[in-house]
């Protein structure tokens, strides 16, 4: 990687740390940091900063711009999947979505996954790096970039496990709710985990008004322990009590992601015990259907036994949704795009 700071990568107190190491009066940070989240790529385009201190910038600082290498457009509802590359060679994938409410963007965390779960494509290569705040900013950018449109809304929850990269997911958050950066509300960003119980402990603390996603695909430890390696480490109980107490300390409503395995974990008994198990918690459940991934073998529920493990859900007082099939023409599930590309790039293991 380049060895030159990123300034898509630096809070607003360390560029003025810069500044006022380079001898710059400390205001000019603050110009610099508007210009970064305005999505500007060439210096030169900052048109209030002088041309001595942008051949500075020039000289001893990057601004990280990924290089779009595919994108998929839904004719249908307007999803736009990138793929997009870093210049190590390692890519990942970007996904904007129009909602009613807004557009939203589902950023990747890492390049790959070593959390192995066995349903997901991103992990099947396992993990090359972690990315940077900067670069999963420019992701953000760069979607703006790509669909002309103003991003309202932040989900972490393309490839990777955020919790396992902890602290430039948390600088991304800051970099994103920063009134004079990217000024996201708190409330429109979305962190999903597979569940590393210190990382949901962390998040409650760090960012009580941001929301909480959780992987849990399965109501009891025999069904999770096949789906998710992750169970063996941080299993249901414990993952649970954590989650009780992210909701008890916040006051935020958790939501628990479900997808549909056929013949695994959608049948009415398992929905009955997923609504015992989470009785009296402050969540909703998003049933997923299952994207088969080739790789995997494995087989979504239909409609009809979805609808009917959601009325379980509804009848014990849990509130649960069926996820709206975005993108649905643009084939892929999450990890698919990247994982072809890079098997280009990079043999598979
Ligand atoms: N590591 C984080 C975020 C990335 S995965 C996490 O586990 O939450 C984002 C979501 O997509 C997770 O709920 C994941 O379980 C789900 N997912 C992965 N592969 C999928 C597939 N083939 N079909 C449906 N959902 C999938």
């Amino acid at each position: 990687m380049c060895e030159k700071p990123d300034l898509r990568n630096m809070e607003l107190p360390e560029l003025q740390q810069m500044m006022e190491h380079i001898g710059e009066k400390k205001f000019r940070a603050e110009q610099i940091y508007k210009w970064i989240f305005s999505g500007v790529t060439d210096f030169d385009d900052m048109t209030n900063i002088s041309a001595e201190l942008r051949a500075k910038l020039k000289e001893n600082t990057v601004i990280t711009q990924p290089e779009l290498l595919r994108v998929q457009k839904s004719e249908a509802d307007g999803t736009q999947k990138y793929l997009f590359g870093f210049s190590d060679g390692n890519a990942v994938e970007t996904v904007f979505m129009k909602y009613k409410y807004g557009n939203s963007v589902c950023v990747s965390s890492q390049a790959g996954c070593r959390m192995g779960c066995r349903f997901c494509a991103s992990g099947i290569d396992g993990l090359r790096r972690n990315l940077t705040a900067g670069e999963i900013i420019s992701e953000v950018l760069a979607a703006e970039r790509e669909s002309g449109e103003k991003i309202n809304h932040v989900v972490v929850m393309g490839t990777g496990e955020p919790f396992d990269n902890y602290g430039n997911v948390a600088k991304f958050i800051r970099l994103l709710n920063s009134p004079k950066g990217f000024g996201l509300s708190m409330r429109n960003i979305t962190v999903s985990t597979c569940g590393l119980i210190p990382g949901i402990e962390k998040f409650a603390r760090d960012f009580p008004q941001a929301n909480l996603a959780i992987s849990l695909h399965a109501p009891n430890d025999e069904i999770r322990n096949t789906m998710m390696p992750v169970n063996g480490s941080y299993p249901m109980k414990p993952l649970l009590e954590a989650c009780r107490a992210y909701t008890e300390k916040t006051s935020r409503r958790i939501t628990f992601e479900y997808t549909l395995v056929s013949g695994k974990n959608d049948t009415k008994e398992a929905a009955r015990e997923l609504a015992r198990r989470l009785s009296g918690m402050l969540c909703h459940v998003n049933l997923i259907p299952l994207n088969a991934v080739k790789e995997t073998g494995l087989k979504g529920t239909d409609r009809k036994n979805a609808e009917a493990f959601m009325k379980v859900l509804e009848s014990k007082g849990i509130p649960a949704t069926i996820r709206r099939e975005l993108g649905s023409d643009i084939d892929a599930a999450c990890g698919q795009l990247r994982l072809a590309e890079s098997r280009k790039i990079h043999p598979a293991k």
